[in-house]
């Protein structure tokens, strides 16, 4: 193996840089599924910009209509000032995102990143409701800034907040107690004057944890959740950050639970060509915002509106999108369900194209996804413990990628299971 030439990496950039350590190469080129390093390796791409990059790298569609923009100095940074690229993507997500699904909201582009979308939406139902806490689910991941880590479970990173992060009060998730009856604690705390749950302005949940660990919640939990909040006047927030834009199928994650929720953040791969961009959608009536109230240089960032539209009308006018990443997902759950059948301690969950491999040995995930780079596969851990081998490869991907893919990861965890 050549050695990347990371002198400058070391000595420049901050040791908070974190990927670069899993997957010590310099990365040069990219298309569709593949990455290549400057010494011309290719790895297959089952990370996919943490589902950033659902369309692949380099999407084709994408970048002609890019490169089309660009050539006719299309506006590129526009605050929230109206341009033709914004309106164009406004009709689209009417047309083919709300119309199509009975959907009625409002489209807020708060600045462009999925904290960003968080920080808004939690931002609004606070105002809306005049109440401050709001409820989360353990092992929940929302982001980086002050309001999006009180939301989120994992210690180390609500650590790195330096101040106590409070209004923020966490419930189980689906299957986080196992044998509790679902919500019994929840129910209980907001019909008890005195449980000390004061009453919430919202609640806010991913439909699949990706980041804490692949942790899937069922439709049924779903439902009881929106349930329990329409019942109670607490608003209902989803966080499609990384599970919408078709990750588990259909383009929003709940879609399979038929709940509509009050608000919903969208970010990753929004933008469609891996270009920042992020929507907080919100039912008309919470749209009770002051002009300027929760502003931001890059609220414009108008390329990325010309990428998000064109994948809105190349992958979602139609339904089959949605019914390949279903049918790849299923393909590649029963191949890792084949994969724990001949390894005890590791077991198998997800739903659409996020799939993980659970190790009840943390250890373990670790050493699969070292082997798997060294085999020029890109996937990554997730979880508390990074107990989890999250495959989340771009939904464009081909059954021969799939099968690459899945090739590589079985020789790393055969290696692995054969080593203990
Ligand atoms: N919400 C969820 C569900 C996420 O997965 C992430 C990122 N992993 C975020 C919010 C934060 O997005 P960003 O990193 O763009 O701020």
């Amino acid at each position: 193996m050549t050695i990347a030439e990371t002198t400058v990496f070391e000595a420049l950039e901050s040791n908070v840089r974190g990927y670069c350590r899993s997957w010590p190469a310099v990365f040069d080129t990219a298309r569709g599924a593949w990455l290549t390093d400057e010494n011309g390796k290719e790895y297959l791409d089952f990370f996919a910009g943490a589902g950033a990059l659902n369309y692949g790298h380099n999407n084709p569609v994408l970048k002609q209509s890019l490169i089309d923009y660009l050539l006719a100095d299309g506006i590129t940074h526009g605050l929230d000032m109206s341009t033709t690229a914004k309106r164009r993507l406004l009709e689209s997500i009417r047309d083919l995102l709300l119309t199509p699904r009975g959907l009625d909201y409002k489209v807020q582009f708060p600045g462009p990143t999925g904290a960003n979308a968080v920080e808004a939406a939690l931002k609004l139902a606070r105002k809306v409701t005049g109440r401050t806490t709001v409820l989360n689910f353990t092992n929940a991941f929302h982001g980086m800034t002050l309001g999006a880590l009180s939301v989120t479970g994992n210690a180390a990173k609500r650590a790195g907040a330096g101040v106590p992060l409070v209004h923020a009060h966490p419930m189980p998730f689906d299957g986080y107690l196992e044998e509790a009856e679902d919500f019994s604690w929840m129910r209980r705390a907001l019909d008890d004057n005195s449980s000390g749950l004061d009453k919430p302005a919202a609640v806010i949940v991913e439909t699949v944890q990706g980041e804490g660990g692949v942790n899937v919640a069922r439709a049924e939990w779903l439902r009881q959740l929106a349930e329990l909040c329409s019942d109670r006047g607490i608003l209902l927030i989803v966080d499609d950050v990384q599970m919408g834009c078709g990750r588990t199928g259909p383009f929003f994650s709940f879609e399979v639970a038929g709940i509509i929720p009050d608000i919903i953040t969208l970010s990753k791969s929004i933008g469609g060509y891996g270009l920042p961009m992020a929507l907080v959608l919100m039912r008309p009536e919470l749209d009770q915002w002051a002009p300027g109230e929760h502003n931001g240089t890059f609220r414009g960032n108008n390329a990325a509106f010309v990428t998000a539209e064109a994948a809105l009308r190349h992958y979602w006018s139609d339904g089959r999108l949605e019914a390949s990443t279903v049918a790849k997902g299923e393909r590649i759950r029963q191949h890792l369900l084949g994969i724990t059948e001949g390894f005890q301690g590791i077991s198998t969950r997800g739903r659409g194209l996020v799939q993980g491999l659970v190790f009840d040995d943390a250890s373990q995930a670790a050493k699969v996804c070292r082997m798997a780079f060294e085999d020029g596969l890109l996937v990554e851990t997730s979880g508390t413990a990074d107990q989890v081998v999250k495959l989340m490869p771009p939904l464009t991907i081909t059954d021969d990628e799939i099968t690459t893919g899945l090739g590589i990861l079985t020789r790393a965890v055969e290696v692995v299971r054969d080593a203990h």
